[in-house]
This record gives structure tokens, sequence and C-alpha cells, in this order.
């Protein structure tokens, strides 16, 4: 892939800018937004344009509205938050397209920025190909395209691919997306040796393209999480009632025949519900875990042996939680294992929506190197190096 065009280099003074960002934040019952990480995310390209006399037009979706209006998935929560966090007005247009809209566009001044109505109101965004034509009339209403949204750009739909195509050299990164692809770059292309990866989460069959591209790369994989119990029921564990995927054994032994590098949990904290109120206890996994109950988190033997070999780390790369760290109790080994991260001398480079969420959570998110903002978009880039979204852009020689 050569180098893309970036938002530094485009000449946007008394022009418009449509940008794509991801404003996919989450919400409460009332439509407040619960976190606005993502918005704040967004804020250095949206301030570039503003501080070059560029007149802004922000695009994002929000839920999923499945291709229709629904009320209750408006951005009118991120433009009224964006408005705060610049302190600068920001307009909330009907639509994302349309002749009211194009006016909008029309008239906006350098300086000022217009936040267009969710994408996803239209079925045509998560699928170009059936309405190319979607693509064109949001494409009218900017000169150049920048895409910030590094959350989405694993998919290939109108606002963060198809559209590129209307923009012949004038289609950009944005700074958020430069700035994910240069540590997760770091972490894939050039870590920095020893490189260890720590994987967990609910499933193996999610993570599988992901744990062997790094399996490939690093020089250790630790796993923990729900899908241990795969791999360990694949070595003939017994696994009680934790969760695991049967469908996935046969792919979890090639996998084990494969990783000579990859490492499996000792010993589980085991409950009998999942539930504040379970009873729970340690168990080792040469023991076996005993119907009626299941792994619900990693155990202090296997903290502390991961602990250990993670000390040598100059790369670390972290993705899925160790256990359900939602529910206090089962918490420790995640948090354990984050804490241990935080105090690595190593490059550190988080993933994924839960175990970001995890980090804010045990306290140390700001000593680590990078917090992703993209779950699946993270993992796929790790996977193939690329994204549809970034693809579409324009390559950096490119630029008139
Ligand atoms: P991310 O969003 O960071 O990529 P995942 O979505 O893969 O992470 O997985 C996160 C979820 O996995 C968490 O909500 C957590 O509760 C769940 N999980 C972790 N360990 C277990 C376990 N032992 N049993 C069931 N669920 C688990
Ligand atoms: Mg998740």
């Amino acid at each position: 892939m050569g180098k893309k065009l970036s938002l530094k280099e485009l000449p946007i003074e008394g022009k418009k800018v449509l940008m794509r960002v991801d404003f996919n934040v989450p919400l409460d019952a009332e439509s407040k937004i619960t976190d606005d990480t993502r918005i704040k995310a967004a804020l250095p390209s949206i301030q570039h344009v503003l501080d070059h006399q560029g007149a802004l037009i922000l695009m994002s979706h929000l839920g999923r509205p499945q291709g229709k209006v629904d009320t209750k998935y408006s951005l009118a929560p991120c433009a009224k938050r964006l408005s705060e966090l610049i302190r600068r007005p920001v307009t909330l247009a009907p639509d994302c397209v349309g002749p009211v809209v194009e006016k909008l566009a029309r008239d906006l001044k350098p300086g000022e920025i217009l936040m267009l109505e969710n994408l996803r109101f239209h079925a045509a965004e998560e699928h170009p190909e059936a309405d190319p034509i979607f693509g064109e009339h949001l494409a009218r209403l900017g000169n150049f395209y920048v895409n910030d949204a590094f959350g989405t750009a694993h998919r290939f739909h109108t606002s963060t691919a198809q559209i590129a195509s209307y923009f012949p050299e004038k289609a950009a990164t944005g700074f958020l997306m430069e700035k994910e692809l240069a540590f997760l770059g770091e972490a894939l292309l050039h870590p920095k040796r020893p490189f260890y990866a720590l994987i967990g989460g609910a499933k193996v069959s999610s993570k599988l393209a992901v744990i062997e591209a790094l399996l490939d790369r690093c020089d250790g994989l630790f796993v923990g999480g729900g899908m241990s119990y795969t791999f360990l029921k694949a070595q003939g564990m017994a696994i009680g009632d934790s969760i695991h995927e049967d469908g996935m054994l046969e792919e979890a032994r090639r996998i084990l025949k494969k990783g000579k590098n990859l490492y499996l949990p000792e010993d589980s904290l085991i409950a009998d519900k999942i539930d504040l109120s379970a009873r729970v206890r340690p168990i080792d996994h040469a023991a076996g875990i005993p119907a009626g109950w299941q792994g619900v988190d990693i155990g202090p033997k296997t903290v502390a042996r991961y602990t250990a070999q993670m000390q040598q780390a100059a790369t670390l790369f972290w993705n899925g939680p160790m256990g359900i760290f939602e529910i206090p109790p089962f918490a420790h080994g995640t948090f354990a294992i984050a804490r241990a991260v935080a105090q690595l001398s190593a490059v550190t480079i988080i993933g994924g929506g839960e175990t970001a969420a995890a980090i804010e959570a045990s306290g140390v998110a700001d000593r680590m190197t990078h917090i992703s903002t993209g779950g699946g978009a993270t993992l796929e880039y790790l996977e193939q190096g690329t994204l549809p979204g970034i693809e579409a852009l324009s390559e950096v020689h490119s630029i008139k």
C-alpha cells in the first residue's frame, strides 16, 4: 500500500471538507452520551480544518437504525457535545443528502460546521452496491473527502470507502486514522522484540484470524478469557459449564499444533453462576472444572506466569479481557494483568471495545502507549495490514 494523502496536505482554505468521523458513541435510555471518547478523538482533525479556514461538513453513523429514520439514533446529542467541546455552533442538518442539505452545505462559511444526520437512516450507507447514487449525493457536499473514522474503516460502506471514488486525488486520511495506523503498524510491521500478545474475550471464532496472524509474528501469545476454554477442551480438559464453541475444536487443535509460542491458562477462578452472589473458587486446570461450575477469570497462577513472562516485552498488544470483568468478583485477573502491562517499559497497544473499558475500569489507562478507538477495525488491520476505508483513499504522489 502506497502512502496515503493526509489532511495536513490538503489546500483547504475557502474549501468545503466532507469528513467521515466515528461518532458512534454509547447512549443511555435518555439519549445522553455516556462516553465521548470518540468525539474527542476526532478533535485534532476538526480543529485543523477550522484553523485553516475550511468549512467543515461532518458525517457519521450512530447505532443500527436499519436503513430507516429512527429519532432514537439522531446525531443531535453528538452535535451538541461537539459544540460544547470546541465552543462553536454546530448546525445539525435534517438529513445527510437532498436539496435542503445541499443548500446548507453551499451556504456554509469557512470556520463553520455542519453535522449531517445519521448516515444509516439510508439503507444505501451500508449497501453501496445497491444504490451507488447515495455516495454521489454525499460527495456533492464537499471539495475534499477526509476519512477519520478508524473504527468503521473495516467496512466497505458508502461514506467509509465508496465515496472516495468521487474525490480522485482529493481523498485523505484524518489525524486519528493516521495515529491509529502508526501505532498499530508499529505492532504489526516493525515490532520491537520480544513482541508479546495477550488475547482474550468470549469467543475463539471472532478472533481466529487475528490469533493466526499474531502467532506468525509474535514471540509469545497468551490466551485468556472465555475463549481459552475451547482450547482447553480441545486438549481434553474437563471444562464444566464454561463458555466454549464445539464447532471450533478442530480449529483450536490445528492452532495448538502450529503455535509453539501459544500459552494457555493453568488455572481459573470458577463460579457456580454468573452473578455477584455466585460462589467462587480458584481451581487448577490439572484437576479440571467440575460440572455445574464455569471459568469466569484466569486464576492467580496464570496471572503470575503471564506477568513474569511479559517482563521482557519490548512490544505488547492486548485484545480481549481475561475474564468477565464486568462483574467485580470476576475482575481480578483482568485488572492484575492491566496493572502488570501498565508497569512495562514496552510499547503497549490496546485494541477492542471491552478491553479498553476494562483498562479504563482498572485505573491504568493513562499508562498505556496507545488505546485504539477501534474494535473490529483494529483486529482486521492486524490481520490484513490494511482496511477498505484506507485502500480507497488517494495515494500521496497524486496531490495537485
Ligand atoms: P473486545 O471488545 O475487547 O474485543 P470481546 O468482545 O472479544 O472483547 O470480549 C469481551 C467479553 O468477553 C467481555 O464482555 C467478557 O465478559 C467476556 N468474557 C471474558 N471472559 C469470559 C468468560 N470466561 N466467560 C464468559 N465471557 C467471558
Ligand atoms: Mg467486544
